[in-house]
């Protein structure tokens, strides 16, 4: 979105496969611009004219007129993954939750009620059961997995069914079909959180869902360097976005987009080497006399796995493991290893470790962990890109504290 320039290079991308749209998708092309994309650090933009400010402000001409909806080098992220999404438009935002409360304020309203499933990111829950409860939205919280229990708490009162999968950290996969149905046939949104996926794995708009939201502080930058979030869907639903992205300033940095652009570009394989480390561990887990229980979708014993097999295009970076014993095995096991990152996050080049009974799902009740199927003995790790013989390695120490 840079004004017309001379040096400004053809560019033409009408039937370019996604890997090629991963790396070239956005870019406004010109001889200074081609290799080192810009970062536009300002605020706002000047006008030809007046009539030319009056036009851009009121939308009937497009173009850039202030930094807190509008920006280049933001504008260039949110093309690039409307295009890997396959849809028509994406808009971002500070961060993933900061996209998530977006997308609730944008399209729910007093007495609306919305379905949400039980394993969604913790900070998620909160949004829903604390801030929109405030505001007069109840939510009804279901098993991932469970159709039936989503068919029982969806009915024409409901605004927006709410998932996230797979779900973390036990890799339950929802059928999205199936949950579009169910919102289409009660005139209900679908919101899929797809932080865990990524476009490279799953696409979830081709399945039937409205919107799709992200955290891009994950797996889209990919090597742990910034905060950002992005929101995708059809225009229409997106231009709400923009509308209320330009109220309520939760703007993502130019400098943060410029580094998430940077990571679309290795995406996918950086997804195809996430699967493919987090695979192996799950295989040599499964064979550890001192591992009670493996839990990845890549696994034919996953309750799951066709599913996953159909639905996604990898099985994800992600493998949790029940050890023998309990808390204090699981904390000897972390504690053992040399390597690892002990750290709650996920979605790095850096492999971490994590216990989600005390960190990420500390703050629920023994019932609600029990309910959850999270034991004091399970081990979450997050496959990152170093050599798989060495993270065996460490988690070899890791069960011989055990
Ligand atoms: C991290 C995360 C979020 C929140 O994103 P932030 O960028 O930390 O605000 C939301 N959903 C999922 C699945 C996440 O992993």
């Amino acid at each position: 979105m840079l004004d017309e320039k001379h040096d400004r290079l053809d560019s033409d991308l009408s039937g370019a496969h996604v890997d090629t749209l991963a790396v070239r998708a956005g870019q406004y092309r010109t001889m200074e611009t081609e290799h080192g994309e810009p970062i536009f650090t300002t605020s706002s933009y000047v006008f030809r004219s007046a009539a030319d400010a009056a036009a851009r402000f009121s939308g009937e001409e497009p173009g850039n007129v202030y930094s807190r909806y509008t920006n280049p080098t933001v504008r260039t992220l949110e093309e690039r993954m409307a295009a890997l999404e396959g849809a028509e438009q994406a808009v971002a935002m500070a961060t993933g939750m900061a996209a998530i409360l977006g997308v609730c304020m944008a399209f729910l309203e007093s007495g609306d009620r919305v379905v949400v499933s039980r394993s969604v990111f913790g900070t998620t829950t909160t949004i829903f059961s604390r801030y929109l409860k405030r505001f007069g939205v109840e939510t009804t919280f279901v098993d991932l997995t469970d159709m039936a229990g989503w068919q029982q708490a969806v009915n024409e009162d409901t605004a927006m069914l709410f998932v996230e999968t797979p779900s973390n950290p036990l890799s339950e996969v929802a059928d999205l079909q199936q949950l579009s149905a169910l919102a289409k046939a009660n005139a209900a949104m679908l919101v899929v959180d797809n932080t865990f996926c990524t476009p490279a794995l799953q696409r979830p708009m081709e399945l039937g869902a409205d919107i799709v939201v992200y955290s891009a502080t994950k797996y889209l930058d990919g090597q742990g360097r910034c905060m950002g979030g992005l929101v995708v869907g059809n225009s229409e639903h997106m231009k709400e976005m923009v509308g209320y992205l330009r109220a309520a300033g939760p703007t993502l940095s130019p400098f943060n987009a410029w580094i998430i652009l940077k990571g679309l570009e290795t995406l996918r394989l950086r997804m195809q080497a996430h699967c493919d480390a987090a695979h192996q561990l799950a295989l040599w887990l499964q064979t550890q006399p001192k591992v009670d229980r493996v839990y990845y979708s890549g696994l034919p014993g996953h309750p799951q796995h066709q599913l996953a097999s159909e639905q996604q295009r990898g099985f994800g970076g992600v493998v949790s493991f029940e050890v023998s014993g309990g808390k204090e095995e699981a904390w000897r096991f972390i504690d053992a290893t040399r390597m690892i990152s002990i750290t709650a996050n996920l979605g790095d080049t850096k492999t971490t470790i994590t216990h989600p009974a005390t960190t990420t799902h500390g703050r629920l009740s023994q019932e609600e962990r029990d309910r959850a199927g999270i034991q004091d003995n399970l081990i979450r790790v997050a496959a990152g890109l170093e050599s798989v013989a060495d993270l065996i390695a460490d988690l070899e120490r890791g069960l011989e504290a055990v």
